[in-house]
């Protein structure tokens, strides 16, 4: 059954990892006498008692006291430690943004001569990163359908493909990707399957379905109140870890104490922000349905989403972030100006965070996907508002629009 027709979601992913969001990270619980959260602590330099104890200690290990600050502070090796748990991975390296959580791994696994395959609903600073950067350096992308049967997709691979990318559902357009297929046809090419698994944190649980590398952008729900930029890369096997912590350091890649608190501290009520910007979202996206300027509803659990029934078979809920396909008589300009007229959905980019948000999604960059004519779409990112409120503003948005046709 698809939750067109049930009244919540899916039994959620959250609900197993309500502890550990709680306890997860906290390197202090146990002491007596400590306060509940960890301290920032700030820092470059770390002094040794003597030259030999500075040789003793390995930089590029994951150990607490490293040789600089660069390595990571404390607080970063405990988000680190949490986002293991909630990804179901054996080792995290964060990041100082999601974006950099994308770019990392394709520069630590990815070779001049290599081939990369990125999905064509892929977010687009990863597609531009291909197109320029990598490019630059030999090597070479395709774009593929983010729907693709087994058959294309091996139909794709190259003798040189070395990373099979993933992003399910995809930006913007939310298409759900068969990732366990994915992963099937990357290891016999052995090559890796690198998902950014954003939009299923703690309900996509990718290591289960064979995924070498997951990423996080935690400036979203984990950060969860608009006020960080960080990322993850997670992974589940030693010598993985071992090239990504070594590109990591070379790349200067660590993220600032302060972030990172911010980061736990969101960590802590995801969970229940979760739980309830999905039942707000699927309500709403269900509302949005019955409008008669709405042609369809872009979301992973609705029947007519693509790729539905991979998010039957393999997510345990979804989050807040969705998207609207407006009839083919709504022009552009009349979208832009209803959008214009919403008060409670603030206009920006990212998403995750304690707030509604609207963005316009019209004509994405899509170069093997046949779109046909072009609608006009928007994506909402559903808060923790009331949510008869949010349909209240999308009502006046709608009422604006149909003046606008006349
Ligand atoms: C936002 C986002 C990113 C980038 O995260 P930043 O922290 O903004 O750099 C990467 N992938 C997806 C799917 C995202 O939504």
């Amino acid at each position: 059954m698809s939750a067109d027709n049930l009244n919540v979601s899916r039994e959620n992913g959250w609900d197993r990892l309500a502890t550990a969001l709680v306890q997860g990270g906290r390197a202090n619980v146990e002491a007596k006498g400590t306060l509940v959260n960890l301290p920032v602590t700030r820092g470059s330099t770390v002094l040794f008692p003597s030259l030999e104890e500075m040789n003793r200690t390995d930089g590029r290990s994951h150990n607490h006291v490293a040789v600089y600050g660069a390595m990571g502070t404390p607080i970063q090796h405990e988000l680190e430690k949490l986002l293991s748990i909630i990804e179901g991975g054996t080792h995290t390296q964060v990041v100082n943004s999601g974006l950099s959580a994308c770019t990392v791994p394709l520069l630590a696994f990815l070779s001049s001569g290599d081939h990369l395959l990125l999905p064509d609903s892929v977010y687009s600073p990863t597609r531009r990163f291909a197109d320029t950067m990598l490019r630059r350096m030999g090597i070479t992308t395709t774009y593929y359908p983010p729907m693709a049967s087994r058959e294309e997709i091996k139909e794709l691979m190259r003798p040189e493909t070395r990373v099979v990318f993933a992003e399910s559902p995809g930006s913007h357009t939310f298409e759900v990707q068969d990732v366990p297929m994915l992963v099937e046809v990357a290891h016999q090419n052995d090559a890796l399957l690198v998902l950014d698994n954003t939009w299923g944190i703690g309900v996509f649980q990718p290591f289960s379905k064979g995924v070498d590398v997951s990423i996080q952008a935690l400036t979203k729900y984990p950060g969860g109140h608009s006020d960080v930029i960080i990322g993850s890369i997670t992974v589940n096997d030693e010598k993985l870890w071992k090239t990504l912590r070594d590109a990591s350091i070379q790349l200067g890649q660590c993220a600032g104490p302060d972030d990172c608190w911010l980061t736990l501290r969101g960590l802590r009520t995801m969970g229940v922000r979760l739980n309830h910007q999905s039942k707000s979202a699927l309500e709403i996206a269900r509302w949005l349905k019955t409008r008669p300027e709405v042609s369809r509803v872009l979301h992973p659990a609705f029947s007519d989403c693509p790729g539905h029934e991979f998010w039957k078979r393999d997510f345990s809920g979804s989050c807040g972030l969705f998207g609207v396909e407006l009839k083919p008589e709504i022009s552009v300009s009349s979208a832009e100006k209803m959008i214009n007229h919403l008060t409670m959905f603030g206009i920006g980019a990212s998403w995750g965070g304690y707030e509604s948000l609207v963005l316009p999604t019209t004509g994405h960059i899509r170069r093997v996907t046949d779109e046909g004519p072009i609608q006009a779409t928007f994506r909402l990112h559903i808060g923790l508002e009331k949510v008869d409120d949010l349909k209240a503003d999308l009502a006046r948005g709608f009422d604006c629009l149909n003046e606008t046709k006349l």
